[in-house]
């Protein structure tokens, strides 16, 4: 049976969780890890107005949009956040945040600085930001590589993007260094951990310490 004391305690208000990195540090592949490890998180899918990879999906990787429904998104107030990031359009649409947050789910974002800032600004302490950095240059340029979508023109373009966004680390909660990706992986669950653990997300814990003191025997 389950224990009355423990479900009233995880009844919360759920969190946002965001992880930027230079493009090719690991952060899709480690949201990826976490998505399929843990039930109570949800990917927020974004909108892009760049075109689809080989072997990505509508709707499961981005919801790609062309220039002009984007426009009309932005002008209906339909993102929390967007920007522009490379020589594409991103964003993050504003229901499924809204939604998972009043059912006390959390939601993983996989957006870069800017994104991040506007979240920031919008949503204060429901937002955990994340930064993942490459244990080298060398190491993000051959993981770009290795990933084998992009030409090498494109590689070229987010390479030389890396240190500009690199340098917005110190505006994150937290820095991890995707040197090992399990050890990475666990490193996000620990976060996440804690900060569920955090006093004002656990709703239940007024009324749980109210009756806990007034059960006392003495
Ligand atoms: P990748 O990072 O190389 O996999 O390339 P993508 O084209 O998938 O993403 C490019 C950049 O856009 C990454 O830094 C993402 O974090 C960022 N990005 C993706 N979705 C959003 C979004 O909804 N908003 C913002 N601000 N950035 C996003
Ligand atoms: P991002 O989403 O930050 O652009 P990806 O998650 O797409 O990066 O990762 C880029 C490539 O690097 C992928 O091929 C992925 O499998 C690989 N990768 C990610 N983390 C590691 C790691 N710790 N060690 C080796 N390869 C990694």
């Amino acid at each position: 049976m389950a224990d009355p004391t423990n479900s009233q305690l995880r009844r919360r208000r759920g969190l946002l969780i965001v992880l930027s990195s230079p493009s090719g540090a690991g952060k899709s592949t480690i949201s990826r890890m976490l998505l399929e490890s843990d039930p109570h998180i949800t990917l927020s899918i974004s909108a892009t107005t760049r075109p689809m990879r080989p072997g990505e999906v509508e709707g499961v990787d981005y919801h790609f949009v062309d220039e002009a429904e984007f426009q009309r998104m932005v002008r209906e107030g339909e993102f929390a956040e967007w920007a522009p990031v490379f020589d594409h359009h991103y964003g993050s649409p504003q229901a499924p945040i809204k939604a998972a947050l009043r059912e006390g789910r959390d939601v993983i974002f996989d957006i870069d600085w800017q994104g991040t800032q506007q979240l920031h600004a919008a949503m204060g302490e429901d937002l955990v930001r994340v930064f993942i950095l490459p244990p080298s240059m060398k190491e993000l340029d051959r993981r770009l590589h290795e990933r084998g979508t992009d030409s090498d023109e494109v590689i070229a373009g987010r390479m030389q993007r890396a240190a500009a966004e690199i340098s917005h680390w110190a505006e994150y909660d937290y820095v991890l260094i995707n040197e090992d990706m399990d050890e990475c992986l666990r490193e996000v669950r620990s976060i996440l951990d804690a900060e569920r653990l955090k006093r004002w997300r656990q709703a239940g814990l007024v009324s749980f310490v109210r009756d806990l003191v007034a059960s006392s025997p003495a």
